[in-house]
């Protein structure tokens, strides 16, 4: 089996000193199971390409293997395709042949360790349990660009249809550390097959290799269950602990603790039932005919949407599924007659993670959504919902932290929730919003939602995107 990876940057070569392997030679390293070969079979300052080859002696395997044969029977011990595709095999003989480089470190170049460059990765055979869809699923919310070719089962044969294997490419800009992770992980997932014993330690090392991407991946669940083989309790474990932040605020929303903090400041305001029926006033003014809602948590302003005829296409979004699990049952869909019923959908999704499904709507809302969204990751926030999904109207609405002052209850310098990042003045509000209008083609105008004190504004603050 075999794998390798090219760059453009330049000089290409330094993709060397990011592996620490040397392109003028060939790496051999003996592994448990066979051999892994390196080498570079082009080499130039223009584009350097480096192979990762991993033989596995089926044979060594079967002999090394303790305790009974697997119930594939003999011979599927001996004939299998394990020495020929990617899988698990190739995960570990990565982490073993470019263990330093998938940590991100360099010894000669860490600067371009941490800068994000061009890079192509090309899988000849690749096994997909869940077809060409499930190898974009996994890796285009990643930013690759992905192209698959499904082999035949036996070229000479076509009659026999097609097999279960892919020759793929993937190619992005980005960090060789978060390239290396991805496949180490989603490699064994898509083959769905692993040939060591998974225990908890495979968690650790999920969590390890997932720490920067997996949290808000929109695939997140299949890959803890697939990576873990299917052994649940793992696959809980580890899902509990990839999202802290957004489970714990999800635990505790459903527990009604943190989340009533915030209730219990703005209930005496009806601040919650003025806002929904501003943004509903809003989204019924602009004409809107389609209307996603990001980030629609429990489906509070679904509830509201539902009973306007103008809508004929309502979807929630969410990335906490307790969430939409309590949206599906609070919005008694069942009940509803299915006319209605059949305008809302509701979806699994990150707003970190660029998404067709988000494309084409006249209008998206976010109520009370970025300021639970880590400052650092904004920006890739505003790309998904300003260039990508881009929505003819995004009505956005936020706390104003200068009204927190007429909160008695509320110590100085704290937020409404706890599982806020931060919490915007008026001005830093309009800076932000005014900002990203000019970089994607917006008009933005603001509106206060409940009462204005005279001096620290609004409770709530909106801000209504219009593409220009
Ligand atoms: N709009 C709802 C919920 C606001 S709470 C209302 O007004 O009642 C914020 C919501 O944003 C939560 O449901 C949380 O799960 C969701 N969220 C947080 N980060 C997200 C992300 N990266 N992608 C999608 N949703 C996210």
């Amino acid at each position: 089996m075999l794998l390798t990876i090219s760059t453009t940057t330049q000089p290409a070569t330094d993709l060397g000193f990011l592996l620490h392997k040397n392109p003028a030679r060939v790496h051999r390293f003996e592994q448990s199971f066979g051999r892994a070969t390196v080498f570079y079979p082009e080499a130039t300052a223009e584009r350097c390409t480096v192979c990762l080859l991993v033989d596995v002696d089926p044979v060594g395997l079967v002999r090394r293997r303790s305790g009974p044969a697997g119930e594939d029977g003999q011979l599927a011990q001996y004939v299998n395709d394990r020495p020929y595709v990617a899988s698990s095999f190739l995960s570990v003989a990565l982490s073993d042949v470019f263990g330093t480089a998938m940590a991100g470190r360099s010894k000669d170049r860490p600067e371009l360790a941490a800068t994000a460059i061009p890079l192509e990765v090309s899988i000849p055979v690749l096994p997909s349990r869940g077809g060409e869809m499930l190898i974009r699923e996994l890796f285009e919310p990643l930013g690759y660009a992905v192209r698959a070719e499904r082999l035949p089962l036996d070229e000479a044969f076509p009659g026999w249809g097609e097999s279960r294997y892919f020759s793929v490419t993937l190619s992005g800009t980005l960090r060789l550390q978060q390239l290396l992770n991805h496949l180490y992980v989603l490699i064994p997932v898509l083959d769905d097959e692993k040939h060591y014993w998974v225990g908890d330690d495979e968690v650790e090392k999920l969590l390890r290799r997932g720490a920067d991407w997996l949290p808000t991946h929109p695939a997140k669940e299949q890959i803890a269950r697939r990576y873990l083989k299917h052994r649940k309790s793992l696959a809980r474990a580890a899902l509990e602990r990839l999202t802290p932040s957004e489970a714990e605020a999800d635990d505790a929303r459903v527990a009604g603790k943190p989340a009533a903090r915030e209730d219990a400041l703005e209930a005496p305001l009806r601040l919650n039932e003025q806002r929904i029926a501003k943004v509903v006033e809003v989204v019924l003014e602009v004409g809107a005919q389609s209307v996603l809602d990001l980030g629609c948590g429990e489906g509070k302003l679904l509830r509201e949407l539902l009973r306007q005829r103008q809508l004929e296409r309502i979807v929630g979004v969410d990335v906490s599924l307790r969430a939409l699990e309590i949206a599906e049952e609070r919005l008694e869909l069942d009940r509803l007659a299915p006319a209605i019923r059949n305008k809302l959908t509701l979806l699994h999704g990150s707003l970190m993670y660029r998404d067709r499904r988000l494309q084409g709507f006249d209008a998206a809302t976010l109520i009370e959504v970025v300021e639970h969204l880590d400052a650092p990751r904004l920006r890739a926030f505003e790309r998904v919902v300003f260039e990508n999904a881009r929505p003819a109207t995004v009505i956005l609405t936020t706390p104003n932290a200068e009204y927190n002052a007429k909160f008695s209850s509320l110590p100085a310098g704290q937020f409404r929730h706890p599982d806020h990042r931060f919490e915007w003045t008026r001005a830093e509000f309009e800076r932000w919003a005014g900002d990203v209008a000019t970089r994607f083609g917006y008009e933005v105008r603001f509106t206060p939602v409940g009462e204005v004190d005279a001096v620290l504004g609004p409770p709530t603050q909106m801000a209504i995107f219009r593409v220009r």
